[in-house]
């Protein structure tokens, strides 16, 4: 098995969903290490003991933004953001921020469990599929 290193968060609305999503998972989940934000990790902690998990800060004081941190320095090869969208949240620039940078540097996101399920169950996920490096020459070569 390739070992992942998947980052957890999800909204205080969703953190349920992502406990069972975990638990649905469990098998195919298990063996790989997880980051997640603060809260959402007590819960993974508290549901999934199994699970090697690092907690990080909670996603408004800051969590959002070192897992964002993690996927800028290619530390992170997954997220699973499990985000409420009908609800606003205090800290908006920091989700939008977290999940720009998963766009920016190619690694998979997903928002909602049907696209965590549709991940998983690829055969990359269990291959040693590695996403398209991005590539900023372009951007840092320019001259303004
Ligand atoms: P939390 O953060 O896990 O600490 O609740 C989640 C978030 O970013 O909203």
């Amino acid at each position: 098995m390739e070992r992942k290193r998947i980052a957890l968060v999800a909204h205080d609305a969703r953190k349920k969903d992502l406990i069972a999503w975990l638990g649905a998972n469990i098998g195919t989940l298990d063996g790989h290490a997880f980051w997640t934000t603060g809260t959402t990790g007590k819960l993974v902690r508290e549901a999934h003991p199994e699970l090697e998990v690092t907690l990080l800060k909670s996603g408004p004081l800051g969590g959002d933004q070192q897992i964002g941190a993690m996927i800028a320095e290619a530390r992170i090869d997954m997220l699973v953001f499990f985000v409420d969208p009908m609800t606003a949240q205090p800290h908006d620039v920091d989700v939008k921020a977290l999940t720009r940078l998963a766009t920016l540097y190619n690694i998979p996101l997903a928002c909602n469990e049907a696209t965590a399920d549709m991940i998983i169950s690829s055969p990359l996920f269990s291959s040693g599929y590695r996403p398209r490096p991005a590539d900023f020459q372009g951007y840092e070569g320019r001259r303004v």
